[in-house]
């Protein structure tokens, strides 16, 4: 499991509907290539952007497809359910399996309805009808990266 290790801005209500679209980026992500969830986020409110290691450069449609999936996700107006959970129960929604070694005995798990599962400590919306829409501003790939940038819409 890849814990957020949020910075303190991620504390910041006003990129609480970003940050949560990150988290469904990167559940959409884990789908749809395999791939590790992101692990250098630069979130800001009004762009943000992602970095994701690929074996190979997806397709222009594969990345419209992105956009669309994660859209989908956003329009079922999901609850954000956020929960301190003992370790054992934590398990039961995230892979402990890549655990830092000084973990808590307590994580903060943050559930976007079914679709998603995290470790986290940042500032979410309470439903995804809050996040607006998700826009897909740019992407590039070299050397087994793709970087892609992002806003929301209304
Ligand atoms: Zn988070």
């Amino acid at each position: 499991m890849e814990i957020n290790q949020a910075a303190p801005k991620f504390q910041d209500v006003s990129i609480a509907p970003m940050h949560t679209a990150e988290h469904i980026l990167n559940q959409t992500m884990v789908r749809m290539f395999g791939c590790p969830r992101s692990k250098n986020a630069h979130i800001e409110r009004k762009k943000s952007k992602c970095d994701y290691q690929l074996a190979e450069a997806p397709s222009a449609e594969t990345m419209e497809e992105v956009e669309r999936r994660v859209n989908e996700v956003i329009d079922q107006h999901l609850p954000v359910n956020i929960d301190f959970m003992p370790l054992e129960e934590a398990g039961k929604f995230v892979d402990l399996s890549k655990l830092p070694e000084n973990v808590s005995e307590t994580l903060r798990i943050v559930r976007i309805g079914d679709y998603d599962a995290c470790a986290c400590i940042g500032t979410h919306v309470n439903n995804t009808s809050e996040i607006g829409h998700f826009k897909l501003l740019n992407y590039d790939y070299a050397d087994g990266r793709l970087r892609l940038r992002f806003k929301l819409t209304e």
